[in-house]
């Protein structure tokens, strides 16, 4: 279990995000949603400890985080930025890089690390892409090999920031099976999303963000509908039962 226990946190003495305390347990695939800047990028970099935390805690696995080094929480913690700069690398490169917080002196990649990244590659279905650019890729399947460097990692908690974003919709709905077979795997899966049907449609468990504070959080059965999705999104879900998914309903 990750879990953050009465954290403020911003930018300076800029405070962003106020008293949260939410827990993210493994084997769940958890979404994030809220307005633009609402704090979810913030809430993900607080999370990794990327920006210092002004009150508050974070465990993982009842271990307090301040009692980890850096490279132990790289061991355990796996995190996708929203940013879109592409490395000049390979898949295989990339998916190589995930292995380095477990490497030890002299710094080389033995036959576990390179039957890890195999298997990685495999698990994302981008084994034939091993050798391409990952300039060359599309942003699904370069998506894909990102996640795959978080799988590489062995990171039992994978934070992602918006990784649908520039995708087109069958894309999309790839990635979040991908997602979910991280879950099967026994991760704990935690993603930015801004589609509202594809986090309702996928998750286990939705935490809405509102001007920096949880302001509702609960399964998509428990929040469908309810009045608060509406104020702060402005919009209504349809559930769909024959397809069990939800979709936007759009009042003309
Ligand atoms: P979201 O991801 O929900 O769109 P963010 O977490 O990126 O929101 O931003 C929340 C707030 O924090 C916004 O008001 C934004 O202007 C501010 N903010 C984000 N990044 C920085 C930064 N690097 N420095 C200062 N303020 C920031
Ligand atoms: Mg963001």
């Amino acid at each position: 279990m990750l879990e953050l226990k009465n954290i403020c946190a911003g930018y300076g003495k800029n405070q962003i995000l106020a008293d949260i305390s939410l827990s993210f347990p493994k084997s769940k695939f958890i979404c994030i949603i809220g307005p633009n800047g609402s704090g979810k990028s913030t809430l993900l970099k607080t999370a990794m400890g990327i920006i210092p935390i002004l009150s508050g805690e974070i465990y993982i696995d009842s271990e307090n985080v301040n009692s980890l080094s850096r490279r132990q929480l790289a061991e355990r913690m796996a995190y996708l930025s929203q940013g879109k700069n592409v490395p000049d690398m390979t898949v295989g490169q990339l998916v190589m890089h995930g292995r380095f917080p477990h490497l030890s002196y002299p710094r080389r990649y033995s036959e576990k690390d390179k039957s890890i990244v195999s298997a990685a590659l495999n698990e994302l279905r981008i084994s034939g892409l091993r050798d391409k650019p990952l300039f060359s890729l599309s942003g699904g399947m370069r998506q894909n090999a990102y996640i795959a460097m978080a799988l590489a990692q062995d990171a039992e908690y994978i934070l992602l920031d918006e990784p649908t974003s520039y995708l087109d919709i069958s894309h999309q709905l790839e990635l979040m099976k991908s997602m979910k077979r991280l879950t099967a795997l026994g991760k704990g899966v935690v993603s930015v999303l801004h589609d509202l049907p594809l986090a309702f449609s996928f998750s286990d468990y939705i935490v809405v963000l509102n001007n920096g504070v949880v302001v509702a959080e609960g399964t998509p059965e428990e929040l469908y509908n309810r009045p608060i999705i509406r104020e702060v999104f402005g919009i209504e879900l349809d559930y769909s039962a024959e397809e069990k998914s939800y979709r936007y309903k759009y009042i003309l």
